[in-house]
């Protein structure tokens, strides 16, 4: 009786008015996936199709290609994730050795058509620029040894055609 007349009085409800109230996500909180950029607009994703493996849910599809006039890099040409499929599991995240993917805390993603949820390269980065303003720098930038090979292998001689 007494924890129900304490309720009473200090009664507070839980319920919120969504759309209007909105509820405050956790830090670690895992909504839509983004493709991320450099501080200099370049592309981080190197094409290395870890994430496709890692992913339980055959969510991603990566089509790469060797950057032109530099064999050694890779980037993809095409990128793919069928979202009606995720499970938010972060595994391709994870899977990423250069962080190109990131979870944004982006939810309100319910559509009338499912064909909307099935995002090509060009609508991942738009998601990836409005969700993380602030970028990082190229890697040659943060880790010097990256520097050294790519000056190391920058002359290397074209593959015959
Ligand atoms: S969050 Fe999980 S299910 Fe979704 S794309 Fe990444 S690995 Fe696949
Ligand atoms: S997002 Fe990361 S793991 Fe996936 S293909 Fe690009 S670089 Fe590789």
């Amino acid at each position: 009786m007494k924890a129900t007349m304490s309720h009473l009085i200090h009664y507070r409800p839980i319920t919120l008015q969504y759309p209007h109230e909105k509820r405050t996500l956790p830090d670690n909180y895992r909504g839509m996936l983004a493709l991320l950029r450099y501080d200099d607009g370049t592309e981080k994703c190197v094409g290395c199709d870890l994430c496709e493996a890692a992913c339980p849910s055959r969510v991603i599809r990566v089509v790469s290609a060797e950057v032109p006039g530099e064999p050694t890099k890779r980037y993809s040409k095409e990128y793919y994730m069928d979202m009606t499929r995720c499970l938010f599991c972060g595994l391709c995240v994870d899977a990423c050795p250069v962080d190109a993917l990131g979870m944004t805390r982006e939810y309100e993603w319910a559509v009338y058509d499912k064909r909307q949820l099935h995002l090509n390269k060009q609508q991942l980065l738009a998601i990836g620029d409005r969700s993380f303003p602030v970028r990082e720098k190229q890697l040659e930038l943060q880790h010097p040894n990256v520097a050294f090979f790519n000056v190391a292998f920058k002359h290397l001689p074209q593959k015959p055609s």
